[in-house]
């Protein structure tokens, strides 16, 4: 069935892992909202969202902030992670879900380890540095000590053509990386 939570670069590679719930696909919204405004900014757009689990009150939220805050670790993924452990005052984050547009890297999986983040969701599958499934698979390697399954494909499709369209639109305007 191709229902909200599925399609997308991915899907199928995770097999029957965990599923995405209704939750998962509106904070998913919420993250490509704020992709769109990194997009606006002139950053890569990425967006990402972390929130309690058991309740859905959203805790830390954050945008690929590289350029603007000339900061290589300005990733969507650790500022939303770092907002939401200063927000609920612990480190640890067992008990909440990441959202992210786009398949995490090494260096943001490893911080999802550290967190220990109970739930990983992400949109579209990074090839190139997709640490999550595409070339590795951090979250899942049993020789660390937490563990996270990652749901794959959420929305992945509205999260490809935003990088897609974002790519076009510099090129066009003769931007470089
Ligand atoms: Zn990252």
């Amino acid at each position: 069935m191709k229902g909200e939570g599925g399609g997308g670069k991915g899907e199928g590679r995770f097999g029957m892992g965990p599923a995405a719930n209704e939750t998962d696909v509106a904070m998913m919204r919420r993250a490509l909202e704020l992709a769109r405004g990194a997009a606006a900014m002139g950053e890569i757009p990425v967006g990402a969202v972390v929130y309690e689990t058991a309740t859905g009150a959203v805790l830390g939220e954050g945008a690929n902030l590289r350029h603007t805050r000339k900061d290589p670790a300005a990733h969507a993924e650790l500022i939303a992670i770092r907002a939401a452990a200063a927000r609920v005052g612990d480190w640890r984050l067992n008990h909440c879900t990441l959202v992210v547009t786009l398949e995490p890297c090494a260096m943001c999986a490893g911080l999802i380890v550290n967190a220990r983040l109970g739930r990983v969701v992400f949109g579209c599958a990074d090839p190139k540095a997709g640490a999550c499934g595409s070339l590795y698979r951090l979250t899942e390697d049993a020789r660390l000590n937490h563990r996270v399954e990652p749901i794959a494909g959420v929305l992945g499709e509205e999260s490809a053509e935003l990088l897609r369209g974002f790519f076009r639109e510099r090129r066009r305007a003769g931007g470089g990386e």
